[in-house]
């Protein structure tokens, strides 16, 4: 990905800012001491262990550790920097260093406070947050845009008003991680309505998505005037990922981040999932130049990873043919009762 925003001159056209790991008071803003120690564990134990003994010990899942996010060498570090990462971005938002802050490297929404969950071994979305409401901020905007839903986000700010945490990805009996359902609106006399789910069906076009995304944004716009908007970009919706989901296209999620821009409030771009990793990089390339304002020749320009672009050598991709399971009355239906719990925002 990296590779590619350079091959375009994008890097050239951005202010670089280097991150800096969170340190240890920072971490714990969040994280349990309990996981915090456990992952230093973690990093230790991994330097002198051999393969098997280290698959032994983590059948159990303690804290989340093990099928989904296994035990790796320096996981204490990881999670320093990848929370860090995210801190340097709302940071640049805060110093007013820029309008839109980039990190492609952030989007790990599914970890808790003690739980590491669904690939996530920290989450620093919540820690961007928590450094915008320690710096004065009160209406905070996140939206999810991976096909999974951003459930440690919306967990760690449930009880709140200072933090409206929107989302849209398919729900489904057995599609991880099983929450977001539509009447998941968030808890107490704060939190109740600044939870939004938009839970939706395989096969989602980008004419669909972008529309429900529109409507529900230009509402959120009216009701709840943020100071920030964080957009998680997770790319695992895109045809040809291989969670075999959603239509969408390059096209699609660059209406949705093109419309956030038109708000004119500070945003912070994060990536997420994305498990076509070549569609992945196309995406956030694509969405790095939304954020300049750049148009970008879909002809992909000739360096180091070139030839892993074949057949196309192409930066968009086309829409599938994958049937669209999600009907205009049950679209309706999702909007109706969004736009209305929205109307209680106060
Ligand atoms: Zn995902």
């Amino acid at each position: 990905m990296h590779e590619l925003i350079k091959a375009y001159g994008l890097t050239q056209k951005c202010q670089l800012i280097e991150s800096i790991a969170a340190n240890e008071s920072q971490l714990r803003s969040f994280h349990s001491e309990e996981y915090l120690n456990f992952a230093k564990y973690i990093s230790k134990e991994l330097l002198t262990q051999t393969d098997d003994q280290m698959n032994d010990d983590f059948t159990n899942e303690e804290f989340g550790i093990g099928y989904d996010c296994p035990p790796i060498p320096q996981l204490y570090e990881l999670i320093a920097q990848i929370a860090g990462s995210s801190i340097c971005a709302a940071n640049a938002i805060i110093t007013k260093k820029c309008d839109v802050a980039i990190n492609w490297f952030g989007g790990w929404h599914h970890a808790n406070k003690d739980e590491a969950s669904g690939y996530c071994y920290t989450n620093d979305i919540v820690f961007a947050i928590l450094h915008l409401l320690e710096k004065g901020f009160t209406k905070i905007l996140y939206i999810d845009l991976d096909v999974h839903h951003g459930d440690g986000v919306q967990n760690a700010f449930a009880h709140t008003n200072k933090v409206l945490s929107v989302s849209f990805h398919k729900y489904e009996i057995g599609f991880f991680p099983g929450t977001g359902d539509i009447n998941d609106i968030g808890f107490g006399s704060k939190g109740k309505y600044h939870s939004v789910n938009i839970p939706l069906k395989d096969g989602i076009t980008d004419e669909c998505y972008v529309d429900i995304f529109k409507k529900v944004l230009d509402k959120i716009k009216c009701c709840y005037r943020s100071q920030v908007i964080i957009c998680q970009c997770g790319a695992d919706g895109l045809i040809g990922d291989p969670m075999n989901s959603f239509n969408l296209t390059i096209k699609g999620y660059s209406q949705c981040v093109e419309h956030l821009i038109s708000f004119d409030v500070p945003l912070i771009l994060l990536g997420g999932g994305g498990y076509n990793i070549l569609n992945t990089a196309r995406l956030w390339t694509a969405l790095t130049a939304c954020a300049l304002n750049e148009q970008l020749d879909n002809d992909i320009p000739d360096h180091s990873c070139f030839l892993e672009y074949r057949p196309t050598y192409e930066l968009l991709i086309e829409a599938g043919h994958r049937p669209n399971i999600n009907s205009n009355q049950y679209i309706d239906s999702v909007l109706q009762k969004v736009l209305q719990n929205l109307d209680s925002i106060k």
